[in-house]
């Protein structure tokens, strides 16, 4: 039955139920004294963060991130930046610099510009813009967790500043993979990012979504982080924009008979070592299988997170043989996976076939790794089935459209018949008013 293994390919792509642990349910209990659920933590979270300010903020801090920290410390200051700058290695910062620059070129070569049609009407003329400005300002969440992500703050941070947002307030956890974390903080310096905040979680989300003591309030929130990020972000939305509710990292595949099965495995593996994360290939060459199969096993017992990797692969890995190339892209399309690699003899032509990923990649020299860290394009991608509609992050979130409309006397005069009509039809007798008014009526 098509639609059942298609049920069960969606929950291997999308590894959801792992992400509230045994683990993560006692330490809700020993927090917060109940069993409560994520989204009632993150609720109670919020709403204290609203109510109370600052003292919420850095009494959550505590409790969740056994750090009690003041005004003084929350933000890092213009000292620390300039230390953790000094202290970096520069064959680091050399790094950042040149991925700095790829990401700012291609985000602001994809900037929406200014949309103008003019219409003639007789002797009148109509101006119509659609014109983009940019938010004013933006939050970033960066995780600070698990690991240190400098890659993530270039990617959500550069989109941001390419668009003209004019701040854009960091916030991240106060750890060593976080507000603590060196390299990080000379990212930070090296594209010119100033305003962080050490605190993570639910309680920076609503920080920055109602303001909290030195943290101001943002118009819109972008960033990934754990499940309480991302159902804080959901909770905040309305009151601020937010980019999407990033889940577990996911690659699709597709590979024909050209297709190198090592690299193929690799693939797999780098998405699957985000534990949870899932990888799954979809062929139509049988032998493929087998030999990706061979190669996820060499290459799992010799990688350093290779047991994360296994555990994930385990869980949410799947090798799917289906008819042919027709058959794959109904399945990728289905599926609409956040990373798609094409690893066949004519990527060009299965991209064709193919409407829904959130980032895809073609041809055998194209990792994904690339995407994630190098090439200009954000790695804030859609998951979970999401690319069927979402986009991945990029500058022209950032950018507001209004639009503008502008007639002059003789234009009025042309189109008020038709406002007339459409005003009497519809009994909004002050909508004909306002044009009759101008044309000399009462
Ligand atoms: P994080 O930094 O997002 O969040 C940590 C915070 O969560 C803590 O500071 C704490 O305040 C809060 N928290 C933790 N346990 C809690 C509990 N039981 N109750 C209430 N609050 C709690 O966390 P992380 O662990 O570093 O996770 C980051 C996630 O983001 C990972 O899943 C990673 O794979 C993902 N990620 C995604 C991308 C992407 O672009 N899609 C990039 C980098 C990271």
């Amino acid at each position: 039955d098509a639609d059942e293994l298609f049920a069960q390919l969606r929950e291997k792509l999308s590894p959801r139920g792992n992400m509230v642990s045994e683990a993560g349910r006692a330490r809700t209990i020993a927090l917060f004294g109940e069993p409560l659920t994520p989204q009632e933590v993150v609720a109670r979270i919020c709403g204290e963060v609203e109510r109370d300010g600052l003292s919420a903020v850095l009494d959550y801090t505590e409790k969740l991130d056994g750090k009690r920290l003041g005004e003084a410390t929350l933000r890092v200051t213009t000292e620390e930046f300039a230390t953790a700058h000094k202290a970096a290695d520069e064959g680091f910062l050399d790094v950042i610099r040149q991925i700095r620059d790829n990401i700012h070129e291609f985000q602001t070569a994809i900037l929406n510009q200014e949309v103008r049609v003019t219409r003639d009407l007789g002797p009148g003329q109509v101006d119509l813009r659609q014109r983009y400005v940019p938010v004013k300002r933006v939050g970033v969440c960066v995780p600070g967790g698990a690991a240190a992500y400098p890659s993530t703050l270039l990617m959500t941070a550069i989109p941001a500043m390419a668009a003209g947002v004019e701040e854009v307030a960091v916030i991240v956890p106060p750890t060593d993979f976080g507000g603590y974390n060196t390299d990080l903080l000379a990212t930070c310096q090296e594209i010119g990012v100033s305003e962080v905040y050490r605190v993570g979680g639910a309680q920076g989300v609503a920080a920055l979504a109602y303001g909290a003591g030195p943290i101001k309030p943002v118009d819109m929130i972008v960033g990934p982080g754990n499940l309480f990020v991302a159902l804080a972000k959901r909770h905040v939305y309305g009151t601020v924009g937010i980019d999407s509710i990033a889940g577990p990292s996911e690659v699709i595949v597709l590979a024909d008979d050209a297709a190198n099965a090592d690299y193929v495995a690799s693939d797999l593996i780098s998405q699957a070592e985000h534990s949870p994360g899932s990888g799954v290939l979809v062929t139509w060459h049988k032998p493929l299988i087998d030999e990706v199969y061979a190669a996820l096993e060499r290459q799992l017992a010799r990688l350093s997170r290779g047991d994360l990797a296994r555990q994930s692969l385990e869980a949410y890995g799947a090798l799917i043989c289906v008819a042919d190339e027709n058959e794959a892209a109904e399945w990728t399309d289905r599926l609409a996976t956040e990373h798609l690699h094409i690893s066949t003899a004519d990527p060009e032509a299965m991209l064709a076939k193919v409407q829904n990923a959130g980032a895809i990649f073609l041809g055998h020299h194209t990792p994904v790794a690339l995407g994630d860290y190098v090439a200009g394009p954000s790695h804030v991608l859609p998951t979970g089935g999401t690319a069927r509609f979402a986009n991945g992050l990029c500058s022209n979130d950032f950018l507001k459209r209004s639009s503008v409309i502008s007639y002059d006397a003789d234009a009025l005069k042309a189109d008020a018949p038709l406002v007339q009509a459409m005003a009497d039809k519809e009994g909004l007798s002050a909508h004909r008013a306002s044009v009759d008014i101008r044309l000399g009526g009462k």
